[in-house]
């Protein structure tokens, strides 16, 4: 998603006016919090050199959305735009490039999305075909959208078949409301893979994507931003399970570790669709399990938060106790464990575990080199690393290479924020538009050396 200074070339006012409400409600809740602050600070530790070369690779997935307004004669009439791209990024061009002048973020947005197809979803007031209602058109539109998305114009797996892969280990144990309940269909449904139907009498289609119930928050009379921030979170993080994959079904999962993977936001998924979540955790130490018996090391994936209360607190406690003198040495992290989030950042009495059900890794807090604050969040990849127990580091092999990334790709004039990190090194970025020859280019980056 754009970064602040960019919001006004892409959104409408209406955006703006909520992303200072959000920002401004932050800033109340912030400041409960600080009240008797000082006691119980972290103590941050230095980043541990890291004894393995940077990989040569970065792949950054990065999505956005709108929502515009339509006129098909129906009032409020709106459609849903969507756009991940993903963006390769030669971390040598960028060493040889360096010192050039970076490009303005606003421009190469622009030149990225004009190459880049959204998809589109109908939003309020919007009927498609022989649909009944709004809801139905979207929700048959989401199908679509993820059985027609092929990522590789070569390859031909589509991103429905990494998302039903993921489908298969969700539990049975909670059926759904019907798609139809807004009708008056009162049946539970199992939703499973392909087209199927309702148990009831008519019979009614039930796609695979409606387990990821995002169309229950489906508005017919209002904007459906938040519906559109669920499919694009669901696609941006199918992406990287499904290129994933496609490397295991190449063989290429060896090559692997010359990529890092860079996801806008957390190593989440939140709302409706949540439970794929654990589905995706799941998938992800099943491939790293893989590459380990190959002889690699761990994947290396990266989740940057731009926003929210873990970069708030972050800020907060960094100048707490003396604004000239940081908490924070450059080059040192801290790994919140469950106790210290449920007492200093999200308050909680809970005995479950922070995120537990929207989580498939956790946070870092990193000052690089050049004093940028850093939320990121590093992956669950083996069930040793799933835990919020510890503030331990030792069982993520990866956290010292994961700094030194972040050392190199942040600027401190764009903290927090993928785009930024990818327009500053726009000389040295490849735009992977889907449909192209995906990967093809990304084997023949990774073949390069060999
Ligand atoms: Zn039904």
């Amino acid at each position: 998603m754009p970064y602040e200074g960019e919001f006004a070339a892409y959104r409408p006012l209406q955006r703006i006016a909520d992303s200072d409400q959000v920002r401004a409600l932050l800033t109340r809740a912030k400041r409960v919090r600080v009240d008797g602050a000082g006691e119980g600070l972290p103590k941050p530790l230095d980043a541990p050199p890291s004894d393995v070369a940077l990989p040569e690779l970065v792949l950054a997935i990065d999505g956005s959305n709108a929502e515009v307004k339509v006129t098909n004669g129906y009032p409020g009439a709106r459609v849903g735009y969507i756009t991940v791209a993903s963006v390769l990024l030669n971390l040598k061009l960028i060493d040889a490039l360096d010192e050039q002048r970076p490009v303005d973020p606003v421009k190469f947005r622009t030149t990225e999305e004009a190459a880049t197809l959204p998809a589109a979803l109908p939003g309020s007031n919007v009927v498609t075909r022989e649909h009944i209602s709004a809801r139905d058109s979207f929700r048959a539109e989401l199908y679509d959208l993820f059985h027609d998305a092929i990522v590789d114009d070569d390859d031909h797996v589509r991103l429905i078949e990494t998302y039903e892969a993921l489908l298969r280990l969700k539990p049975d144990t909670k059926p759904q409301r019907c798609p139809y309940s807004y009708d008056g269909c009162g049946e539970s449904v199992l939703v499973r893979t392909g087209l199927t139907e309702c148990g009831c009498q008519k019979r009614r289609a039930i796609f695979s994507t409606d387990a990821l119930r995002v169309h229950e928050g489906f508005r017919d009379d209002s904007s459906n931003g938040e519906v559109l921030g669920e499919v694009m979170q669901v696609w941006e993080r199918l992406l990287l399970v499904h290129l994933l994959r496609c490397f295991e079904s190449r063989g290429m999962l060896s090559k692997v570790e010359k990529i890092a993977f860079i996801i806008d936001g957390p190593l989440a998924i939140f709302g409706h669709p949540a439970w794929l979540s654990a589905a995706i955790s799941t998938e992800l130490k099943r491939l790293n399990a893989k590459v380990a018996q190959g002889g690699g090391s761990d994947l290396l994936i990266i989740g940057i938060e731009k926003g929210g209360t873990f970069v708030e607190h972050f800020a907060d406690i960094d100048i707490m106790v003396d604004e000239d003198t940081p908490l924070f040495a450059n080059r040192s992290y801290f790994l919140p464990d469950d106790g210290y989030i449920k007492k200093r950042i999200i308050y909680s009495n809970s005995g479950k575990r922070y995120g537990a059900d929207t989580y498939f890794g956790r946070k870092l807090f990193y000052k690089t080199a050049n004093g940028s604050r850093i939320v990121a969040n590093i992956p669950f990849l083996d069930d040793d690393q799933d835990t919020l127990d510890t503030s331990d580091v030792s069982r993520y092999p990866q956290l010292p290479l994961v700094c030194e990334l972040l050392d190199k790709l942040v600027s401190s004039r764009f903290e927090n924020a993928l785009t930024p990190i990818v327009s500053a090194h726009a000389h040295a970025a490849i735009p992977l538009h889907l449909g192209e020859k995906v990967l093809k280019q990304l084997a023949a980056a990774l073949m390069k050396d060999d």
